[in-house]
């Protein structure tokens, strides 16, 4: 006998997850998820390019949280309720084993991300959950018996519980639905992009990658150690979309016009190399500086960076004149490059920015100001870096509120 309605707003990984287990733990619950799109789990699909980075192999939960630009003690907290392994049991119980790739990301064993929508789709399923698509909800206002929900088609439904998992909003104005509850919402920005080098001749050399780049953003103290990879539109990469996450509000705010200063070799500063390079006068001294490229770089790189100093494809070490030494340190150790503008990152991208965190309790996914009103996923003011981090605070804030809706 249902004695209770619950309605998810929002047919996103975290609408689903909370939605699945709410039905599951709570079998008195009548759970309706609404969907204002013809599709559900539309980004799950497109994910980690059609794979679905699931999760972070992390080691513990301060580890994790720290990949959170936005939300960490938030996470922190959450995490302690529902954490990577909680996830990977969760998916495994139901017949979906995970992976971990060697850089931590964790995928499913097929490679498919059609594997982990087919998993909450069977969920949804056997525990009843119905689902409405092609419905957007306009407005909710709460009342003495619960909740009322209305739609853009006219529709009202009625709900004790309700949690919202509508994903981030990259304007403003969408969030006036959830403002009008009383909710206070951090303004939207895009997180995870690349970096725009119009006519940065380093550019000719798209598809070249380093292991290790330390980048710097000229007037902050934004900076990044990581792979980084040459696009034909500027820079991209672990360590560029690492600034972007944690850059997100300050670049955005500089209207994406800035100079990273880019050291190639991290192991070494400006007098540390000039060091090492009269050193390497000597023990080099006649062989060919195009030849012989000491410091492990991509030989395109590395000729690219000769050329940029004016060193002749003839040159020897012990001959290269001391002007052009000081001009190959400085593209070595601290190249400049101006930013002018950005390109949103294909692979994942995220809005910072959402509902005000200090208005959640991250034990149970509540609303401080509304009682009976739940947050999952990306609504909130929660984002991580990329790398499986965005799923895994959409899995565990879906799972809390649904624990904490089940025993209701
Ligand atoms: C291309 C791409 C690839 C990504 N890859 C990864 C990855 O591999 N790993 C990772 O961790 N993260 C990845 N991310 C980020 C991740 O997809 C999101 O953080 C995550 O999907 C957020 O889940 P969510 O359920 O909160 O929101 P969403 O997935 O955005 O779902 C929200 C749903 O709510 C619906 N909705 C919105 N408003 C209303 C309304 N008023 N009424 C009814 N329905 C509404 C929307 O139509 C949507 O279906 C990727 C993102 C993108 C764009």
């Amino acid at each position: 006998m249902v004695n209770k309605r619950l309605v998810v707003i929002g047919g996103g990984a975290a609408g689903f997850f909370c939605a699945v287990n709410a039905a599951r733990l709570h079998t008195q619950l009548e759970v309706i998820l609404i969907e204002k799109s013809s599709k559900l789990l539309s980004k799950v699909k497109v994910s980690g390019g059609g794979r679905c980075n699931v999760t972070h192999n992390a080691p513990d939960i301060p580890y994790m949280s720290k990949r959170y630009p936005r939300g960490q003690h938030f996470v922190k907290k959450a995490f302690s309720r529902f954490f990577v392994q909680d996830t990977i049991a969760w998916f495994k119980e139901r017949g979906v084993a995970l992976k971990a790739e060697a850089d931590g990301r964790m995928f499913p064993v097929t490679d498919n991300s059609q594997t982990i929508i087919d998993c909450l789709l069977r969920e949804a399923d056997k525990y009843g959950v119905k689902i409405r698509m092609n419905a957007a909800v306009s407005e909710l206002v709460s009342g003495s018996k619960g909740w009322e929900i209305r739609l853009q088609d006219g529709d009202t439904l009625k709900a004790d519980l309700v949690c919202v998992a509508a994903g981030g909003y990259a304007q403003l104005e969408k969030f006036a639905w959830l403002q009008a509850i009383g909710h206070q919402i951090e303004a939207p920005m895009p997180s995870l992009f690349t970096f725009n080098m119009p006519d940065n001749p380093i550019t000719t050399l798209m598809g070249v990658s380093v292991e290790e780049a330390h980048v710097k953003i000229a007037g902050t103290k934004l900076q990044e150690k990581g792979p980084l990879l040459i696009t034909h539109w500027g820079m991209s990469g672990p360590c560029i979309l690492r600034l972007s996450a944690w850059g997100a509000r300050e670049l955005g705010a500089l209207q994406y016009q800035f100079t990273a200063l880019i050291n190639w070799l991290p192991a070494f500063n400006e007098n540390s190399l000039r060091d090492e390079i009269q050193g390497l006068r000597f023990s080099l001294g006649g062989q060919k500086m195009h030849h012989k490229n000491p410091f492990g770089l991509p030989q395109r790189l590395w000729q690219f960076f000769l050329q940029q100093s004016g060193i002749g494809e003839d040159i020897r070490w012990a001959d290269m004149p001391a002007k052009e030494q000081h001009k190959l340190i400085k593209y070595l150790t601290a190249m400049l490059c101006p930013v002018k503008g950005k390109t949103t990152f294909k692979e994942e991208f995220v809005t910072c920015g959402g509902i005000r965190l200090s208005e959640i309790d991250p034990a149970t996914m509540e609303s401080k100001l509304a009682p009976g009103l739940f947050f999952a996923g990306e609504v909130m003011d929660v984002d991580g870096i990329t790398g499986g981090f965005n799923f895994q605070h959409a899995w565990t804030s879906g799972w809390i509120a649904a624990s904490t809706i089940a025993e209701r």
